[in-house]
Protein backbone atom coordinates (compact mmCIF):
# COMPACT_ATOMS: atom_id res chain seq x y z
CA UNK A 1 0.00 0.00 0.00
CA UNK A 2 1.18 3.44 -0.53
CA UNK A 3 -0.11 5.32 2.51
CA UNK A 4 2.00 5.66 5.27
CA UNK A 5 1.94 2.53 7.89
CA UNK A 6 0.40 2.89 11.33
CA UNK A 7 3.16 1.00 13.07
CA UNK A 8 5.79 2.76 14.79
CA UNK A 9 9.28 1.56 13.61
CA UNK A 10 9.76 -0.69 16.74
CA UNK A 11 6.54 -2.21 15.22
CA UNK A 12 8.54 -3.50 12.14
CA UNK A 13 6.06 -6.26 11.28
CA UNK A 14 2.89 -7.20 13.28
CA UNK A 15 1.64 -10.89 13.81
CA UNK A 16 -1.52 -12.42 15.01
CA UNK A 17 -2.01 -15.86 15.23
CA UNK A 18 -5.29 -17.18 14.94
CA UNK A 19 -6.56 -20.92 16.39
CA UNK A 20 -9.84 -21.56 15.32
CA UNK A 21 -10.76 -24.95 17.50
CA UNK A 22 -13.49 -25.90 14.34
CA UNK A 23 -14.66 -29.31 16.71
CA UNK A 24 -17.24 -31.59 15.92
CA UNK A 25 -18.98 -28.53 15.92
CA UNK A 26 -18.10 -28.42 12.36
CA UNK A 27 -19.80 -31.95 11.79
CA UNK A 28 -22.78 -31.87 14.02
CA UNK A 29 -24.04 -27.77 12.79
CA UNK A 30 -23.83 -30.18 9.26
CA UNK A 31 -26.17 -32.26 10.56
CA UNK A 32 -23.83 -35.28 10.33
CA UNK A 33 -22.16 -37.83 13.08
CA UNK A 34 -18.94 -36.63 14.23
CA UNK A 35 -17.84 -40.46 13.83
CA UNK A 36 -15.30 -42.58 11.92
CA UNK A 37 -13.96 -40.56 9.11
CA UNK A 38 -15.65 -37.06 10.40
CA UNK A 39 -14.33 -37.37 13.52
CA UNK A 40 -11.41 -34.76 12.77
CA UNK A 41 -12.98 -32.20 15.21
CA UNK A 42 -12.32 -34.29 18.05
CA UNK A 43 -9.03 -34.51 17.35
CA UNK A 44 -8.63 -31.01 18.03
CA UNK A 45 -9.74 -31.03 21.04
CA UNK A 46 -7.95 -34.53 22.14
CA UNK A 47 -4.68 -33.77 20.35
CA UNK A 48 -4.67 -30.65 18.02
CA UNK A 49 -4.94 -27.81 20.61
CA UNK A 50 -2.94 -29.17 23.49
CA UNK A 51 -0.08 -29.77 20.75
CA UNK A 52 -0.16 -26.28 19.60
CA UNK A 53 -0.41 -25.28 23.36
CA UNK A 54 2.82 -26.78 23.97
CA UNK A 55 4.47 -25.36 20.71
CA UNK A 56 3.35 -21.70 21.54
CA UNK A 57 4.64 -22.26 25.12
CA UNK A 58 7.87 -23.26 23.43
CA UNK A 59 8.29 -20.09 21.74
CA UNK A 60 6.62 -17.83 24.42
CA UNK A 61 4.47 -16.11 21.55
CA UNK A 62 0.53 -15.76 22.19
CA UNK A 63 -2.25 -16.45 20.45
CA UNK A 64 -6.60 -15.97 19.63
CA UNK A 65 -7.98 -19.50 19.63
CA UNK A 66 -11.67 -18.41 18.09
CA UNK A 67 -14.11 -21.34 19.80
CA UNK A 68 -17.32 -22.60 18.50
CA UNK A 69 -20.20 -22.53 21.80
CA UNK A 70 -21.01 -26.22 21.00
CA UNK A 71 -17.48 -27.36 21.24
CA UNK A 72 -16.49 -25.54 24.41
CA UNK A 73 -19.53 -27.34 26.23
CA UNK A 74 -18.27 -30.59 24.76
CA UNK A 75 -14.41 -29.71 25.60
CA UNK A 76 -14.96 -27.33 28.49
CA UNK A 77 -11.66 -28.00 30.39
CA UNK A 78 -9.83 -27.33 27.05
CA UNK A 79 -10.96 -24.10 26.60
CA UNK A 80 -10.33 -23.36 30.19
CA UNK A 81 -6.56 -24.66 30.14
CA UNK A 82 -6.39 -22.27 26.51
CA UNK A 83 -7.50 -19.26 28.77
CA UNK A 84 -5.34 -20.83 31.76
CA UNK A 85 -2.08 -20.60 29.14
CA UNK A 86 -2.86 -16.96 29.06
CA UNK A 87 -4.00 -17.38 25.25
CA UNK A 88 -7.58 -15.34 24.18
CA UNK A 89 -10.46 -17.04 23.89
CA UNK A 90 -12.72 -15.78 21.54
CA UNK A 91 -15.92 -16.76 20.09
CA UNK A 92 -16.59 -18.88 16.56
CA UNK A 93 -20.10 -18.94 16.05
CA UNK A 94 -22.21 -22.06 17.98
CA UNK A 95 -22.56 -24.95 15.52
CA UNK A 96 -19.92 -23.20 13.22
CA UNK A 97 -22.82 -21.99 11.27
CA UNK A 98 -21.88 -21.47 7.78
CA UNK A 99 -25.47 -21.23 6.44
CA UNK A 100 -27.41 -17.70 6.57
CA UNK A 101 -29.59 -16.63 9.73
CA UNK A 102 -32.25 -14.96 10.63
CA UNK A 103 -31.41 -11.90 12.22
CA UNK A 104 -33.20 -12.89 15.90
CA UNK A 105 -31.47 -16.10 15.34
CA UNK A 106 -28.00 -14.90 15.03
CA UNK A 107 -28.51 -12.64 17.97
CA UNK A 108 -29.32 -15.56 19.66
CA UNK A 109 -26.72 -17.76 18.86
CA UNK A 110 -24.13 -14.84 19.14
CA UNK A 111 -25.30 -14.04 23.00
CA UNK A 112 -25.55 -17.99 24.18
CA UNK A 113 -21.67 -18.54 22.61
CA UNK A 114 -20.97 -15.51 24.67
CA UNK A 115 -22.10 -16.79 27.58
CA UNK A 116 -20.79 -20.22 27.27
CA UNK A 117 -17.36 -18.86 27.18
CA UNK A 118 -17.46 -16.09 29.48
CA UNK A 119 -19.06 -18.68 32.11
CA UNK A 120 -16.00 -20.88 31.23
CA UNK A 121 -13.14 -18.43 31.04
CA UNK A 122 -14.57 -16.09 33.89
CA UNK A 123 -14.13 -13.08 31.75
CA UNK A 124 -15.38 -11.13 28.92
CA UNK A 125 -14.47 -12.18 25.29
CA UNK A 126 -13.47 -9.24 23.31
CA UNK A 127 -13.79 -10.58 19.21
CA UNK A 128 -15.21 -12.81 17.12
CA UNK A 129 -14.39 -14.44 13.82
CA UNK A 130 -17.01 -15.82 11.28
CA UNK A 131 -17.36 -19.19 11.10
CA UNK A 132 -16.74 -20.33 7.59
CA UNK A 133 -16.90 -16.60 6.52
CA UNK A 134 -20.85 -16.11 7.10
CA UNK A 135 -21.64 -12.51 8.45
CA UNK A 136 -24.82 -10.66 7.51
CA UNK A 137 -25.46 -7.06 7.49
CA UNK A 138 -26.54 -6.82 11.39
CA UNK A 139 -23.42 -8.88 12.78
CA UNK A 140 -21.47 -6.34 13.64
CA UNK A 141 -23.98 -4.24 15.51
CA UNK A 142 -24.78 -7.08 17.84
CA UNK A 143 -21.29 -7.66 18.58
CA UNK A 144 -20.84 -4.23 19.61
CA UNK A 145 -23.37 -4.27 21.79
CA UNK A 146 -22.01 -6.98 23.36
CA UNK A 147 -19.36 -5.33 24.54
CA UNK A 148 -16.77 -6.84 21.68
CA UNK A 149 -13.92 -4.31 20.92
CA UNK A 150 -13.10 -6.58 17.35
CA UNK A 151 -14.14 -8.42 14.48
CA UNK A 152 -11.64 -10.84 12.46
CA UNK A 153 -13.29 -11.96 9.09
CA UNK A 154 -12.93 -9.47 6.36
CA UNK A 155 -11.07 -10.36 3.81
CA UNK A 156 -11.28 -6.80 2.16
CA UNK A 157 -7.85 -4.96 3.66
CA UNK A 158 -3.80 -5.46 4.19
CA UNK A 159 -4.26 -3.82 7.36
CA UNK A 160 -6.11 -3.36 10.45
CA UNK A 161 -8.55 -0.89 9.83
CA UNK A 162 -12.02 1.00 11.64
CA UNK A 163 -15.10 -0.19 10.47
CA UNK A 164 -18.14 1.34 10.46
CA UNK A 165 -21.26 -0.65 10.30
CA UNK A 166 -23.96 1.99 11.00
CA UNK A 167 -24.22 5.93 10.72
CA UNK A 168 -24.42 6.89 14.98
CA UNK A 169 -21.08 7.91 15.63
CA UNK A 170 -20.14 4.46 17.90
CA UNK A 171 -20.91 2.40 15.38
CA UNK A 172 -17.47 1.44 14.71
CA UNK A 173 -15.50 -1.64 15.13
CA UNK A 174 -11.98 -2.50 14.92
CA UNK A 175 -11.85 -5.10 12.10
CA UNK A 176 -8.89 -7.50 12.10
CA UNK A 177 -8.74 -8.64 8.06
CA UNK A 178 -7.84 -12.24 7.20
CA UNK A 179 -6.51 -13.76 4.53
CA UNK A 180 -8.51 -17.52 4.23
CA UNK A 181 -6.43 -18.77 1.19
CA UNK A 182 -2.73 -18.09 1.04
CA UNK A 183 -2.28 -17.45 4.97
CA UNK A 184 -4.56 -20.36 6.31
CA UNK A 185 -4.42 -24.20 5.83
CA UNK A 186 -7.52 -25.21 4.54
CA UNK A 187 -7.08 -24.82 1.20
CA UNK A 188 -3.57 -26.04 1.47
CA UNK A 189 -4.27 -29.66 2.94
CA UNK A 190 -8.13 -29.80 2.29
CA UNK A 191 -8.12 -29.02 -1.49
CA UNK A 192 -4.89 -29.13 -2.66
CA UNK A 193 -2.99 -31.59 -0.53
CA UNK A 194 -0.21 -29.54 -0.74
CA UNK A 195 2.58 -31.31 1.50
CA UNK A 196 3.21 -29.43 4.96
CA UNK A 197 7.41 -28.22 3.78
CA UNK A 198 5.34 -26.83 0.57
CA UNK A 199 3.33 -24.99 3.05
CA UNK A 200 5.92 -23.58 4.74
CA UNK A 201 7.64 -22.25 1.91
CA UNK A 202 4.10 -20.93 0.97
CA UNK A 203 3.81 -18.90 4.60
CA UNK A 204 7.86 -17.32 4.30
CA UNK A 205 7.16 -16.49 1.20
CA UNK A 206 4.08 -14.69 2.15
CA UNK A 207 5.71 -13.09 5.49
CA UNK A 208 8.77 -12.03 3.09
CA UNK A 209 6.33 -9.89 1.20
CA UNK A 210 4.49 -8.68 3.85
CA UNK A 211 7.71 -7.90 6.04
CA UNK A 212 8.43 -5.39 2.83
CA UNK A 213 4.87 -3.69 2.92
CA UNK A 214 1.69 -3.88 4.94
CA UNK A 215 3.17 -5.02 8.09
CA UNK A 216 0.44 -7.04 9.26
CA UNK A 217 0.86 -11.19 9.04
CA UNK A 218 -2.46 -13.01 10.05
CA UNK A 219 -2.21 -16.82 10.31
CA UNK A 220 -5.68 -18.82 10.60
CA UNK A 221 -5.23 -22.52 11.34
CA UNK A 222 -7.10 -25.23 12.19
CA UNK A 223 -5.80 -27.67 15.38
CA UNK A 224 -8.08 -30.90 13.87
CA UNK A 225 -6.35 -34.07 11.73
CA UNK A 226 -6.77 -33.88 8.12
CA UNK A 227 -7.36 -30.45 6.63
CA UNK A 228 -6.28 -28.85 9.71
CA UNK A 229 -2.60 -28.42 11.42
CA UNK A 230 -3.60 -30.45 14.74
CA UNK A 231 -1.04 -33.51 13.34
CA UNK A 232 2.85 -33.31 14.24
CA UNK A 233 4.24 -32.82 10.84
CA UNK A 234 1.86 -29.87 10.59
CA UNK A 235 2.25 -28.37 13.62
CA UNK A 236 5.73 -28.18 12.99
CA UNK A 237 5.51 -25.98 10.25
CA UNK A 238 3.38 -23.65 12.34
CA UNK A 239 6.31 -23.98 14.57
CA UNK A 240 9.07 -23.36 11.31
CA UNK A 241 7.23 -20.34 10.31
CA UNK A 242 7.43 -19.06 13.80
CA UNK A 243 10.90 -19.41 14.19
CA UNK A 244 11.81 -17.81 10.67
CA UNK A 245 9.58 -14.94 11.41
CA UNK A 246 11.36 -14.51 14.85
CA UNK A 247 14.47 -13.76 12.99
CA UNK A 248 13.34 -10.99 11.81
CA UNK A 249 13.82 -7.96 13.35
CA UNK A 250 11.23 -6.20 14.85
CA UNK A 251 8.58 -8.65 14.28
CA UNK A 252 5.72 -8.75 17.39
CA UNK A 253 3.33 -11.27 18.07
CA UNK A 254 -0.43 -10.11 19.50
CA UNK A 255 -3.42 -12.29 20.52
CA UNK A 256 -5.72 -10.43 18.55
CA UNK A 257 -7.57 -8.73 21.58
CA UNK A 258 -4.34 -6.68 23.05
CA UNK A 259 -3.64 -5.92 19.39
CA UNK A 260 -7.16 -4.47 18.97
CA UNK A 261 -6.75 -2.56 21.89
CA UNK A 262 -3.66 -0.98 20.40
CA UNK A 263 -5.61 -0.36 17.32
CA UNK A 264 -8.13 1.68 19.43
CA UNK A 265 -5.50 3.70 21.56
CA UNK A 266 -4.04 4.35 17.65
CA UNK A 267 -7.17 4.06 15.93
CA UNK A 268 -6.77 8.52 14.46
CA UNK A 269 -3.54 6.28 12.13
CA UNK A 270 -5.64 3.74 11.08
CA UNK A 271 -8.21 4.19 8.00
CA UNK A 272 -11.89 4.20 8.37
CA UNK A 273 -13.69 2.06 5.80
CA UNK A 274 -17.52 2.05 5.89
CA UNK A 275 -19.72 -0.77 5.62
CA UNK A 276 -22.76 1.77 4.68
ZN1 LIG B 1 -13.94 -22.36 11.76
Amino acid sequence: MTTPSPFPDSMRCVVLIGIDFDGPSHEVGRGIAPLGKESCGRYSARCGIPRHLEMLARHGVPATFFVPGYDAQQHPQVVQEIDRCGHEVAAHGYLHEAWNLESAEEEQLLKKTDAILRELINKPVLGWRSPSGRKSDATLGVLKSMGYIYDSSEKDFDRPYVARFGKGPDDTIIELPNNAYSLDDFPFYKFSYTPPSEVLVQWRAEFDSIYRSDRFFVLSVHPRSGWGSGTPSHTKVMSDIITYMKGHDGVQFFDSRTFAKWCIANSSKLEELSYV
